[in-house]
C-alpha cells in the first residue's frame, strides 16, 4: 500500500564524470532489483542533468540534495526548486542532519523550502533524527516529534500525500553505527503515530525511510520491519553494486 523507496544521497561526492559512471551502473543494474522499490539517485547540483539523461528510461529516479528558500532573484549561490524540477527532478532531500547542524537550518527554513518545493511540483524527502546526546538522554522521541510538528503538520493532505520522510539518527551517518532493526522499527512505528495524529488514515501511505550506515549486510533485516520502507543511503550509494545490493534486500 504503500511506496519501498531506496535512494542514494551522493552528498559532495564525484566529479560529473565519475557521477555519470556511478548512474550508469545503477541503471544498468536496476533491472535486478524489484519493480516494488523505487529506486531514487540524488547526485550534487553539477550533474543532475547528466545524470537525469543518463538514467533516462531505466526506472531511476533523480532527486536534488536541497533547494532555496526563495522563488528567484539575488540569492547568490543558491538553487531553486523550480531549476532543479526544470531539470526533470522529481524529489528533493530537505532538512537533512547536515544542512541542519552545518548550515543552521531550522524549521522556520525548511518550512519555505518544503513550501518551494511543492510550488515547482517537487516530492520532498523529509530528514528527522536526534543526535547523539539527545538519543543517550532518550529524548530521541520528542526531537522526532518536533521536527515533524513543526514542518510536516504545516502540510495539507495533498503535499503530505507527496512527502516522503527519512528517520536518520545524526549518531549513525557515516560512523558505521547502525541502529538496530529493533530501534528503527520502535521509532519509526513512533512516527507514524505521530503522523496519524494529523494526518489519520493517510499516515499509513507515508513512506518512512531508515538512514545512518545501511549497507547490503544489514539492509534487510532493517528492511523486514513493517514500519520500515526503505533506506536513506549515504556511504554506499556511492557505489552502483552496494546500492543496487540494499535495493535487492527487499
Ligand atoms: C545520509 O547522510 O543520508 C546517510 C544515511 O549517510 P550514511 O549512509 O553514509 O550513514
Amino acid at each position: 500500500m504503500r511506496k519501498n523507496i531506496v535512494a542514494g544521497n551522493w552528498k559532495m561526492n564525484t566529479l560529473p564524470k565519475e557521477g555519470v559512471e556511478l548512474a550508469n551502473g545503477v541503471a544498468e543494474g536496476r533491472k535486478e532489483v524489484c519493480d516494488c522499490v523505487e529506486i531514487i539517485v540524488c547526485p550534487p547540483y553539477t550533474h543532475i542533468a547528466q545524470v537525469i539523461e543518463a538514467v533516462e528510461g531505466k526506472n531511476v529516479k533523480v532527486g536534488a540534495q536541497d533547494c532555496a528558500t526563495e522563488v528567484k532573484g539575488a540569492y547568490t549561490g543558491e538553487v531553486s526548486a523550480e531549476m532543479i524540477a526544470a531539470l526533470g527532478c522529481e524529489y528533493v532531500i530537505l532538512g537533512h542532519s547536515e544542512r541542519r547542524q552545518y548550515y543552521g537550518e531550522t524549521s522556520e527554513t525548511l518550512n519555505k523550502k518544503m513550501a518551494r518545493a511543492f510550488e515547482f511540483g517537487l516530492k520532498p524527502i523529509y530528514c528527522v533524527g536526534e543526535n547523539l546526546e539527545e538519543r543517550e538522554a532518550g529524548r530521541h522521541f520528542e526531537v522526532c516529534k518536533q521536527q515533524i510538528e513543526e514542518v510536516v503538520f504545516n502540510l495539507t493532505e495533498e503535499q503530505f500525500a507527496n512527502t516522503v520522510i527519512a528517520y536518520e539518527p545524526v549518531w549513525a551517518i557515516g560512523t558505521g553505527k547502525t541502529a538496530t532493526a529493533g530501534q528503527a522499527e520502535e521509532i519509526h512505528a513512533y512516527i507514524r503515530e505521530v503522523l496519524r495524529s494529523k494526518f489519520g488514515a493517510k499516515a499509513e501511505e507515508c513512506s518512512i525511510l531508515y538512514g545512518g550506515s545501511c549497507k547490503p549486510s544489514n539492509a534487510q533485516e532493517i528492511f523486514s520491519k513493517p514500519n520500515v520502507d526503505g533506506g536513506l543511503i549515504g556511504g554506499a550509494a556511492l557505489k552502483a553494486e552496494d546500492f543496487l545490493a540494499i535495493g535487492k534486500a527487499f
